[in-house]
């Protein structure tokens, strides 16, 4: 996941890696940590992170079809699969191709499977890009909003799933698949 970080600051908050040096420090806030010994390519599978040149798209399909009856705003965060993409991801991945966060990965048409994988990966390079450049809310189309901007349905925000993130989406034109 992206999370934030901080050279030399600290914030408000408690880091999950904190690293301190002779001339000053780097903390880290709600990433995901995994400590890996030996060669980083034998323990690092480079094919399920979604920012990298590796990301197979068809292996991410396969684990997924393996996973029917779990939520797919679970599915989505599962670090296995979709390495770095986080819950402001999920949400706005899940609006993008009108799934509902509830659905479950087992009942998805395999056109919608092979559309949320693709998703996944073009909107975390997007997320990227507009994060580089500060402009990173101002793209958020359902995430902590209180109306749909496609049929101007009031948004639901709440928590789901076993990852019990903060959820938000349009119970009106997400369609829940189950
Ligand atoms: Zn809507």
């Amino acid at each position: 996941m992206f999370g934030t970080y901080r050279i030399n600051e600290r914030k408000d908050a408690f880091p999950r890696l904190s690293m301190k040096f002779k001339k000053g420090e780097i903390n880290f806030y709600t990433c995901s940590i995994k400590l890996i010994e030996g060669n980083v390519n034998a323990a690092y599978d480079w094919e399920s992170d979604v920012m990298s040149e590796s990301w197979n798209a068809k292996k991410a399909e396969k684990k997924l079809k393996a996973l029917k009856n779990t939520k797919v705003c679970d599915a989505l965060l599962n670090q296995e699969i979709f390495s770095g993409v986080g819950n402001i991801i999920k949400n706005e991945v899940l609006f993008r191709v009108k799934i509902d966060p509830e659905s479950l990965v087992g009942a998805l048409p395999l056109k919608k499977l092979k559309e949320l994988v693709k998703e996944a990966h073009d909107y975390s390079w997007d997320f990227y890009a507009w994060k580089k450049k500060f402009e990173l809310k101002k793209h958020w189309l359902i995430y902590k909003k209180t109306e749909c901007p496609r049929c101007h349905f009031p948004s639901i925000k709440t928590y789901l799933g076993k990852t019990n993130r903060l959820t938000s989406f349009c119970a009106n034109c997400q369609k829940l698949y189950s």
